[in-house]
């Protein structure tokens, strides 16, 4: 099913989108792993779920359409292919699209990447707005298009402002939905939300949710997210930093609460990033299935 299709018939239903989001393993001998975690998140009956691109030094290979295609044709769950293109070449990425469509995957997620500082730039697509473009010109609607958005502006962006009227370029490309960066304060994401909605962009908006359950995330994630820390996350961490049983089910709490809070505001979507762990991902669906 195409994705804005699927948005508006839950939000027709009075329903939130429930969403997931899935990385093709570091090492290609990892591969089962992946479709182990797919096999258990099968419960949760997610309204699709998504495959990163050579996120986080994953290599970008043909993993993301290989895995997209299983988790829509062995598991019949809906899916979407991120695609990056600021290390691809033009025809890195008419290859890939043109792979993703032999495989019937009907939705990619456009995105730029990171520059990340030593890695080659290949210059030939300088914003995902242009990826857009590029997959609107090679598959018109056979694929559907979502984009990322940030609720405290991109790191690269001066303002959050900056970053919004950036944002039309995307929804100018095609961009028919939207999921955001990881936040903890929902605060955040209510007025980001009014802000695009006040500057015309009526897109759905699913939120990105990260849950925090290792003391391991609190660097690597936390910190480099940039995401600001509200009183009761900064609280659970001072409180389950050392306790690893603690802050595994304070985590998944603050997850849900959150989830809750969203679902209960009218959010269009949740899209939990599952960081590859089923086990969490159904813990926090159990903390709102109520609702979906
Ligand atoms: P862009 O939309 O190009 O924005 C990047 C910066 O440029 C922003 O500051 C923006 O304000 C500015 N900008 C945008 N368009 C223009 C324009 N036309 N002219 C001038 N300035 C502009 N990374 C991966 O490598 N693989 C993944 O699978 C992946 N999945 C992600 C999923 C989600 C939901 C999110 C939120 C991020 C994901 N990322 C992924 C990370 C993403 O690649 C980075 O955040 C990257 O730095 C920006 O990507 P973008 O598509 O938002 O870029």
């Amino acid at each position: 099913m195409k994705i804005p299709e699927l948005y508006r018939q839950r939000k027709e239903a009075g329903r939130s989108v429930f969403s997931l989001e899935v990385f093709p393993p570091k090492r290609k001998s990892g591969i089962n792993s992946i479709y182990e975690a797919v096999e258990k998140l099968k419960v949760t009956e997610p309204d699709f779920i998504s495959v990163t691109y050579g996120a986080g030094g994953n290599i970008a290979d043909n993993s993301t359409c290989d895995i997209a295609a299983a988790i829509k044709k062995q598991y019949g769950i809906e899916t979407v292919a991120h695609l990056t293109c600021i290390n691809s070449t033009r025809e890195d990425v008419k290859v890939m699209i043109r792979r993703f469509a032999e495989a019937e995957i009907e939705n990619v997620m456009a995105l730029r990447g990171d520059i990340v500082p030593g890695e080659e730039i290949k210059r030939e697509f300088a914003h995902a707005n242009e990826l857009a473009i590029e997959v609107q010109r090679q598959c018109h609607d056979d694929l559907e298009i979502l984009g990322a958005c940030y609720p405290e502006g991109h790191y690269e962006a001066k303002s959050v402002e900056e970053d919004i009227q950036n944002l039309k370029y995307k929804i100018g490309a095609g961009v028919k939905v939207l999921i955001t960066q990881l936040f903890f304060d929902n605060v955040k994401f209510y007025g980001f939300l009014s802000r695009l909605r006040d500057d015309g962009i009526s897109v759905p908006v699913s939120a990105g949710i990260m849950p925090i359950v290792k003391s391991s995330q609190l660097e690597k994630t936390v910190q480099l997210s940039g995401a600001s820390l509200p009183h009761s996350f900064t609280e659970m961490i001072a409180r389950y930093e050392h306790d690893k049983e603690g802050l595994y089910a304070a985590g998944i709490d603050y997850a849900v609460r959150q989830c809750r809070d969203l679902i209960e505001h009218g959010a269009d979507g949740v899209h939990i990033y599952t960081m590859n762990d089923p086990d969490v991902a159904i813990k926090i669906w159990e903390g709102i299935r109520d609702l979906l």
